[in-house]
């Protein structure tokens, strides 16, 4: 049994778990019991074991275990491209049955945008694919959100212009301009060289501090998951079960002894019957 935690903007001290208050309002993403499962000819895959988690509005919520634990196969599951074996997963009360335009993914791989459209074109596709609005309203709003991940200049390049942080910007661009419900991230920086990491994962918070999304944040980075979220899910190595639910700690808080004591907690938990490392093995 987790205890949930309050959301964002509760001073709950780093990694404790105070119980919620009454009146807060129904989870905007509920995933109750779910397995996963893989079934090929010979083989049947548990990736994820009876997982619950809430997901309230405006957190970041982050799912962190080691490679192969499925963070990746829930994301899907929450995306709607996989049905649970058992549990439930709804958005907003409603049962999540299919993909839709209110869960944007984006992904690890640099390779997730259209090469033969430009910058603008790409952000622009999904909102148009989803009659979001007129094409000169589209066009603008791809635009606003061009501008926030800075990239205002590149708006008609094409993607083989652009450096891995660079693209995956756009894709970030792209998935928020729709303004999904749920904005989905798995692993969007683990292929980025530790300087542009950090700095995306900065903007990340500076785009947050601004409209205050709510993201599903997957990560095999404890320091990662500290630094961008503010609820952290701890799963258990193959298949996945959920080992803790920890608040963050404040960002304010970044360099303190509590976000220092968090990060050898979490990993003393992670590792508590596995190897030595610094960080869970990539997933
Ligand atoms: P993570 O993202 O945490 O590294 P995944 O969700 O990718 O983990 O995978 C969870 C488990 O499911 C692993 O054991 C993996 O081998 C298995 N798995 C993932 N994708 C497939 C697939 N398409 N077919 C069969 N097994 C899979
Ligand atoms: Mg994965």
């Amino acid at each position: 049994m987790v205890t949930t935690v309050t959301g964002q903007g509760t001073a709950a001290p780093a990694g404790t778990s105070p119980p919620r208050a009454a009146a807060l309002p129904p989870p905007q993403l509920d995933v109750r019991g779910v397995t996963l499962q893989y079934k090929t000819k010979e083989h049947l895959v548990t990736a994820t074991y009876r997982v619950d988690f809430q997901v309230y509005k405006s957190d970041r919520y982050v799912l962190l275990g080691p490679s192969g634990c499925g963070k990746s196969t829930l994301l899907k599951a929450v995306g709607g491209y996989m049905m649970p074996e058992e549990g439930e997963i709804h958005l907003n009360g409603k049962p999540v049955t299919r993909p839709g335009p209110d869960r944007m993914m984006v992904f690890q791989e640099f390779d997730q945008l259209l090469p033969w459209k430009t910058v603008k074109e790409n952000v622009m596709f999904p909102m148009l694919a989803a009659r979001k609005g007129s094409a000169r309203a589209v066009a603008a709003k791809a635009m606003h959100y061009i501008e926030k991940v800075n990239l205002t200049k590149f708006a008609d390049h094409h993607p083989h212009l652009l450096s891995g942080g660079m693209k995956q910007r756009v894709a970030i661009a792209r998935a928020m301009a729709m303004e999904p419900e749920v904005l989905l991230m798995d692993e969007p920086y683990a292929a980025l060289d530790a300087l542009t990491r950090r700095k995306m994962q900065d903007e990340l918070l500076q785009l947050w501090d601004d409209t205050h999304f709510t993201v599903l944040f997957v990560t095999h980075s404890i320091a990662e998951a500290i630094k961008c979220g503010s609820r952290i899910l701890l799963l258990s190595p193959h298949p996945g079960q959920v080992k803790a639910e920890l608040a963050s700690v404040p960002r304010t808080e970044q360099d303190s002894a509590a976000a220092k004591e968090l990060e050898t907690r979490i990993h003393d938990m992670l590792f508590s019957d596995v190897v030595e490392d610094t960080e869970v093995h990539h997933g």
